[in-house]
């Protein structure tokens, strides 16, 4: 039976699936998204396979708040000053990749609220 934890966000990490890193350290690897829904998109994914926030658990802390300072660190390394961090979590929500992973948009306007 195929490990549930591993998602095609684990085989970018171990390099067996390509993508555009725009970011790596020993927490998190960020990449951009191969569908952009905005000129810049780009993936903040901690390392642990996290299936969904909702699974995070309190000794989690210190990732989740490391992939807050990894978008801002990105936003700065890409010149964003206006942008949009999403997490979507569960189906309901549109998530359609079961491992933690926060979008960064930006580039261009956004209304509210999302669809
Ligand atoms: P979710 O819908 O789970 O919040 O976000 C998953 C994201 O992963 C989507 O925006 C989708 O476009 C992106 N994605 C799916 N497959 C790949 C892939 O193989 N490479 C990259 N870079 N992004 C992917």
């Amino acid at each position: 039976m195929s490990d549930p934890n591993v998602t095609l966000f684990t085989k970018i990490i171990q390099r067996e699936i390509p993508a555009d890193i725009v970011y790596e350290d020993e927490l998190a690897i960020a990449f951009r998204d191969i569908s952009p829904q905005a000129p810049v998109h780009v993936l903040v994914v901690p390392k642990k396979p996290i299936p969904k926030l909702a699974e995070a658990i309190p000794d989690d802390h210190r990732v989740l708040g490391h992939l807050m300072m990894t978008v801002k660190r990105i936003a700065d390394q890409l010149d964003l000053s206006d942008y949009r961090v999403v997490i979507n979590n569960g189906e309901g929500a549109g998530q359609t990749v079961f491992h933690l992973h926060l979008h960064l948009l930006g580039g261009r306007s956004m209304s509210w609220p999302p669809g």
